[in-house]
Parts: C-alpha cells; structure tokens; sequence
C-alpha cells in the first residue's frame, strides 16, 4: 500500500518539487527519467524490504540501518544525478519507505495489543467462570454480612453510572425499617457519599428522624481510586470499633464493586481497540481486577499461619515461599532466617535417622508426584512427629497461560509443600489403647477364667443349699458372658490393626457357609418361634475367604435377625450373583432399624435404643462391627436396607473368584 501511495505521488508528478531538492542539475544538463516500470520496480522492492526489516527485527532496531540506507541512498542519487544525469527516485523510494516502516510498525504493536487484550480477558474470565453474575453476588453476600454484624436497616452500595452519577449497583433492605425509600431521604443518603467520596474518608451523620438513626457513608477505595460509595443507615450507636471494621470489609466490597465494573464492560474486541481510549480503559479496569485478585489469592496462604500443623511451601528451585509460625518453632527458625535458607536447609533440622536423606526425599516427590511420609521421632525430647513431602499441582487452567491451556488439563507443578504434625499425643493414646487391649486380653481374662472354672466347680456341688447353687450358676453363666464379650472386642480389636493381607483366604462356597449356620442356629430360631428359611442360588461361584470368619459373620448377622424380631416371623437367608461379587443376605420381618441411626450400627458399640424393648444381656453393640471389619478385610461391602415395623435386610458381597 505504502508504494502504491508513493508511486501515485511520483506519477501524478506530486512529488518533483521535494524530488528536485535531491537531484543535482547533471553537468550535461539533462535529467534522465527511470520508466514507469523502472519506477514501480524500485518503489515496490524498496518498502518490501523496509517492511520485512522492520517486520523481522522490530522498529528500534532497524532504524540504524533504515537511517544509514536513507543517508546512502541520498546521497547516491546527488551522485548519480550530478555524474550521470539519472534521476533514482530519491523522494518516492524514501516516502514509500517511511509509510512502509511506520504501517509495520503499527501493525506489530496492534498486534502484540491484541495478544494483551486476549490474555487479559482470558485471565479475567478464569476469575468470574464460576458464577455469571458473581460480581453483584459478591456485593449482596458483603452486604449480607453487614446486616449480621452491624444490623443496618439499610445498606446500599453506589457507583457512577456513564454519566459520573451515583446509582446503586446492590441494595438491602431490612423489613420494616426506615424510610429511605422516600426521594427525600435517598437524596439525602447519595448526597453524604458524594461528600464522603469527595472528602475520601468515613462520614457518619445524625438523622433527625423519630428512630434517631444514623448515616455512614463509606468511600470504596481500590488501586487508590475511588470506585463508589456505600451507605449504611444504621439506628444503634456507631462506635470507633465498627469504624474498623466496616473498613476491612469496604476494602473487599471496592474490589467487587471493580469487578462488577469490569464485568459490565464486556469483551465486544475489535480491530480498531488499539486505537480506542475506551478499550484502554477497559484493559486498566481488568488490570484493577485482577490486582484484587491476586490480594484474594494470598488469603490461601495466609489462612496457614491459623493451623496448629507446622506447614512451609517452596519454590521448584527451592527458596522458601511460606513457613507458618508452628513450623518456625518446631525448626527453631525465625522468619527472616527463611530468606536465607534453602528448602533442603529447613528439612535438615528434621533429620532422624528415619529421615537422613532429606534430598532423596525430595527427588522422589519431584520425580513420581507421590507424597512421602514418615513418622520422626525425637527421642531426646519424647516428640513424635508425621512429616509429609508433597508436591502441590495447580490446575492449568487457572495457573498458566493461554498456550498451556491449548495444550490441554495437565496439572501443573506449583511448589513443595512440608506438613509436619505433631502426633506426640495421639501416640500417647495410642500406647494407652494398647495397654488396655493387653489389660484385657491378659491381665482380666486369667482371673475370669478361675471364677468361672471355680464356679462351675461349686455348681457340681451336691452339698450346697438350693439357693447358694443358683447364685453360683448365675455366677458362672455371668463369667463366661463376660469372657465372650472380651473375646469378642479383641477379635474386632485384632482385625482393625490386621494388614488386610493378613487374612488367610482359601476358595469358600458362600452355600455351605449358609448352609451350616441356618442349620446350627435352628434351636435358637425354634426357642423364639421364628421360621428360619435359606434360599440358596444354584450355580453360585466360589469366593476366597476365611472359613471361620465369614462363618462368624454370616452368624451374627442372623442372630441378629432372630434377637430383633417378634415371634412367629420368618427370617431368610439368602444368596445371589452379582456382576464381580456374590452376595449373602439376610432378612427379617423384625422391628427394624430408624433412617437417622443405619449407618452408625456398624459402629463399634453402637447399640439401638428402642421404647418398651428389654435390656438384652447378651448385647454388645459389636457383633455387626465385627461383621463389617470382615467383610472389608476380605474386599467386600456391607449394605443395609431397613424400614421400622417392618424388617431389615443386612447384605454383604465378596468378590468372586
Ligand atoms: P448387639 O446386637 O450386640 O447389640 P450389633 O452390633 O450386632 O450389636 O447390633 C447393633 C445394633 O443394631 C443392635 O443394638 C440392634 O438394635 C441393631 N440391630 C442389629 N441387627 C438388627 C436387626 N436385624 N433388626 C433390628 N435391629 C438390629
């Protein structure tokens, strides 16, 4: 374009006068004319060649050698004139240039606008993807919060509309509260927060008014710039305190209210915005946003420094970015220390002989993503700490730019984190539980086997009076109760701490598992006068588990049935394939377990309390925990579907073999 402009100019003839200041009169005194093909030739090479220098290495530095050809070629075309009376097209050539460098030149920064634009709505869209109208959902969840804290009766937040006047962008109103809505007593308002805006700080202003309330306006400041106004009409005392506090929270309502600004001055791009002081006005106004982002961003990071766990982030290249004052004390550090110390330096002051190699350590986190956990324990001081190594991923999209997020959702890595808990407590309860396992499996079990070993001596004994032989049957049959209980809690106690290894699992047929216990629990069924029925499936496929734990199982569940049943009902046990897994069931037409409590009889202990039912003695509250650690130890689910008044079902699946 830019030598199509020139080379009409020479055409017509435009250009000759400038023209002439570069061209000798030839001593021969004729001036030579190039042909108009000539002419094109020259002009059209020439901005080609200017446009692709200035295109290639950008304006500052092809102007060096833009500036020596234009010298060069001046004064060429004196030479040729003066010598060999030709004319080079001196002005043509050098005009066609200029417009040629300076269009690229415009081009190229139109172009990295462009790319600005682009990055920065995208950036801007990452923060409002979560709601559309977030921006005024932000305002009212502020003034929500006021209404909480101060009770206004009125809140209103105000910015300035296209026209620099105050309109209001959120607004809550108390029921039953003052009377603002009247123009009197609006005007009134939006005139104290042009003053407050104007003034740049808090007013607050009587109302004559028979509640005697109170005006605040409060000017909403961000990035130094006055973006609204809100006024609050509260009509309790308005104290130094609140003052405060009604700062903090105009600090987050100016960056909403930013954010509502920006949100309002949608992306409607075009290829003129380079030019347009409305456009850049739009971009400033993201900037702003995004500027209080970032603020919001750090509240992660801060929240840190409130949890009792010792935690420090680092830099993939291994400076310090946060340590919360925990971890400082557990280290021995102190915050400026952290700027001086690696990653690698702070883990030092964690080394036991566990945790020797802390660079190791870290190569494995770096290399696998994987956490890596170990349990350090000081034995100079008595203190047991978790220490935890992990690598904190971002997720792409918001962290990086827009060609990673072409490239697709992989997570990102961001930094190192180091948690390191202290468990010297929870170690303590642990040894604490432990000792009362002991206790129990040892210490109480010697002597309840002599009671009842000796008791049931005495019940033999012929010699004892009628009512001293019934004391002592009660005496053996309460012993041995007592022994099946503790038996009972150290066989679910053993199978929580057992790796699920641990568990000896051989081809079981789920039938014969049914099989012999409906038949072994016939006498206790017919002592209730419940039915009790098994509905074996044909075909059934073996699973692998451990005989005399699912035995146990399947039998608490329909000791269970028969317990929690009236008499003459019908309990069945039944069996069923399902896609990887066979199924055991048992069903009752019994009393039936209350919505709010089914997922707790699975706890250890837990026992259901029902209106009129008998404090059953033989009641743990175990059995079911004991059917449910079984089952999950061998890889299976347990599942249970009850209605009051009329039954349960309790299930359970093991994967097939
Ligand atoms: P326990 O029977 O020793 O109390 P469990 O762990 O076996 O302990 O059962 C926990 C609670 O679940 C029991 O207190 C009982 O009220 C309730 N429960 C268990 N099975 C049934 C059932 N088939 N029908 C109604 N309630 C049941």
């Amino acid at each position: 374009m830019a030598a199509g402009v020139s080379l009409a100019l020479w055409y017509a003839g435009l250009s000759t006068l400038l023209q002439n200041a570069f061209v000798l009169t030839p001593r021969n005194g004729q001036l030579k004319q190039p042909t108009f093909w000539i002419g094109v030739l020259l002009i059209v090479t020439s901005s080609l060649a200017v446009a692709i220098s200035v295109g290639r290495f950008g304006g500052r530095r092809a102007f060096t050698f833009l500036g020596g050809g234009f010298l060069g070629l001046a004064a060429l075309s004196l030479f040729a004139s003066w010598f060999f009376g030709i004319d080079i097209l001196f002005t043509p050539i050098a005009l066609a240039a200029f417009m040629s460098a300076t269009t690229m030149q415009v081009k190229r920064l139109r172009d990295q606008d462009q790319e600005l634009t682009e990055h920065l709505i995208v950036s801007l869209s990452k923060l409002d993807s979560r709601k559309a109208n977030d921006a005024e959902h932000r305002l009212l969840s502020g003034l929500k919060l006021l209404e909480n804290v101060l009770s206004p009766t009125e809140a209103v937040v105000f910015r300035r509309d296209g026209l620099g006047k105050l309109v209001s962008s959120a607004r809550l109103r108390v029921s039953g509260g003052s009377d603002t809505g009247r123009n009197s007593a609006w005007r009134e308002g939006v005139s104290l927060c042009e003053r407050a805006m104007a003034a740049g700080e808090l007013i607050v202003e009587k109302i004559e008014s028979p509640d005697s309330s109170t005006n605040i306006a409060l000017p909403l400041r961000h990035e130094n710039r006055t973006v609204g106004a809100l006024l609050l009409r509260v009509t309790q005392d308005f104290g130094d305190d609140d003052r405060t506090l009604l700062t903090a929270v105009g600090g987050q309502m100016a960056r909403n209210l930013q954010r509502e600004e920006a949100h309002n001055l949608t992306d409607h791009q075009s290829s003129l915005d380079f030019f347009s002081a409305k456009a850049s006005q739009h971009r400033l106004q993201s900037l702003y946003v995004l500027n209080g982002a970032l603020l919001e961003q750090s509240v992660g990071v801060n929240a840190l420094s409130e949890i009792g766990d010792g935690v420090a982030l680092a830099y993939l290249d291994g400076r310090i970015a946060y340590a919360n004052a925990s971890l400082l004390a557990l280290a021995n550090l102190t915050q400026d220390q952290t700027r001086d110390i690696s990653f690698f330096d702070l883990l030092n002051s964690f080394r036991t002989d566990v945790f020797d190699e802390p660079a190791i350590a870290v190569r494995r986190v770096l290399q696998t993503s994987e956490a890596y956990e170990r349990e350090l324990h000081f034995a100079d001081r008595n203190e047991t700490y978790g220490l935890r190594i992990s690598l904190v991923e971002g997720d792409s999209r918001r962290a990086s730019n827009l060609e990673v997020t072409r490239q697709g959702d992989a997570p990102q890595p961001l930094c190192l984190a180091l948690v390191i808990r202290d468990l010297t407590l929870i170690k303590e309860y642990d040894q604490l539980k432990s000792d009362m396992i002991s206790l129990m499996s040892h210490e109480l079990r010697t002597p309840l086997t002599s009671i009842n070993g000796f008791a049931e001596l005495l019940t033999q004994d012929e010699t004892l009076p009628e009512q001293a032989r019934e004391f002592v049957t009660i005496i053996a049959n309460e012993s041995q109760r007592l022994s099946r209980m503790i038996n009972t809690f150290l066989a679910v106690t053993k199978l929580q701490r057992k790796d699920r290894q641990e568990v000896l699992k051989i081809p079981l047929r789920l039938d014969e598992v049914v099989r012999e216990t409906v038949a072994s629990m016939q006498p206790v069924a017919k002592k209730r006068r419940i039915r009790l029925v098994e509905l074996p499936t044909q075909g059934l496929p073996p699973v692998a588990a451990d005989k005399s734990m699912i035995s146990q199982a399947v039998k608490n569940l329909v000791s269970n049935a028969i317990k929690y049943s009236p008499e003459r009902t019908t309990v069945t046990v039944s069996t069923a394939l399902e896609a990887e897994a066979v199924r055991l069931s048992v069903e009752d037409r019994g009393y039936g377990i209350p919505a709010e409590v089914r997922d707790r009889v699975w706890e250890k202990f837990y026992r259901v309390v029902r209106e009129g039912e008998d404090k059953d003695e033989e009641s743990t509250g175990l059995g079911l925990s004991f059917v449910r650690e079984v089952v999950e130890q061998h890889g299976g689910t347990v599942d249970l579907n009850s209605e009051v008044g009329r039954g349960s079902k309790f299930s359970f699946t093991l994967p097939r073999l």
